[in-house]
């Protein structure tokens, strides 16, 4: 597909009349805010993220009062979002920002990427989504819809090169611009151009799409996601409930008795997360990790 300014203006007009009204697309929300919820959506859904981000952004509304927060809290504040190394990983990027950068969160990229927990996803959103400047966003939605308009079903697993350069030639140039091509693409991904179940009809692209005019030819649907019942990342979050309801260190008995496992799944479950910094041990027992133990202290 071509760009065309006719394209860039089908697409902002679609977003503006569709996206969705969502907080941290509200003027004046901080860099930091932008990164708290591009780090809560990587792998949990909107709505589960909007009630954490609210309580985070009113508990900690930059990245010194984070810095400030013991990694236990963090953790129980992170709740049920999942993938709980992500809410050590922010604490982490607060401290560097706190102590290496004022509190200010980066504007230039190589900095943003030097960040722990930052990768080229979420540096290029928050240039992007937090400056408003020229950046190249590619996630799973983003993704999803270039390729179909490329005419593939689905992108390939992992980011080609060749892939990367169509997506950079496609933004345009100005900054203004640029950075609402990022949004409005990434919100037609999550509203019409979904996974399993495009809505061509109602789609402002659907002139140039060679996926849609070659008759959206079937290829072969991504892996699904692994199922959750049975697998070891359910297991940590068993061991991780129990902790976050316990008041005191917990021995490991107990703990195995908490979490409803059996001793073959636990055990390897509770090492990685030890691993992770993730859970302290000491001579008590098991229990969220205190400051003195988190990674990176
Ligand atoms: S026309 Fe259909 S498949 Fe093509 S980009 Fe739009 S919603 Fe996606």
């Amino acid at each position: 597909m071509g760009h065309t300014w006719l394209v860039l203006f089908e697409l902002l007009a679609w977003y503006s009349r569709h996206a969705r009204p969502l907080p941290w697309r509200e003027p004046g929300t901080s860099p930091w805010a932008v990164l708290v919820c591009e780090v809560m959506s990587q792998q949990t859904p909107v709505s589960r993220v909007l009630p954490a981000w609210r309580e985070w952004m009113e508990r900690w509304p930059g990245p010194p009062e984070m810095a400030a927060a013991s990694p236990a809290e963090v953790i129980l504040a992170w709740g049920k979002l999942g993938y709980p190394r992500r809410a050590l990983r922010l604490r982490q990027c607060a401290v560097a920002i706190t102590e290496g950068n004022a509190g200010e969160l980066p504007r230039e990229r190589d900095a943003l990427l030097a960040l722990p927990g930052i990768g080229p996803y979420t540096a290029d959103a928050i240039i992007a989504f937090a400056y408003h400047r020229r950046s190249t966003v590619l996630d799973t939605n983003i993704r999803r819809v270039l390729s179909r308009l490329h005419g593939a079903a689905f992108p390939p697993a992992h980011l080609r090169k060749d892939e990367v350069a169509r997506a950079q030639a496609l933004v345009p140039e100005e900054d203004e611009l640029a950075w609402q091509w990022n949004a409005a693409l990434m919100e037609l991904g999550a509203l019409v151009c979904t996974s399993r179940s495009p809505d061509c009809p109602a789609c402002p692209l659907a002139d140039r799409c060679a996926w849609l005019a070659a008759g959206r030819p079937e290829s072969p649907a991504p892996r699904k996601a692994q199922a959750y019942a049975g697998t070891h990342r359910q297991a940590r979050g068993r061991i991780m409930a129990a902790l976050r309801t316990a008041h005191r260190p917990l021995p490991r008995g107990r703990l195995l008795a908490d979490s409803g496992l059996p001793e073959s799944r636990f055990a390897p479950a509770l090492d990685s997360l030890v691993a992770d910094g993730l859970c302290g041990r000491t001579a008590d027992g098991y229990s969220l990790p205190p400051a003195a133990r988190a990674p990176g202290n």
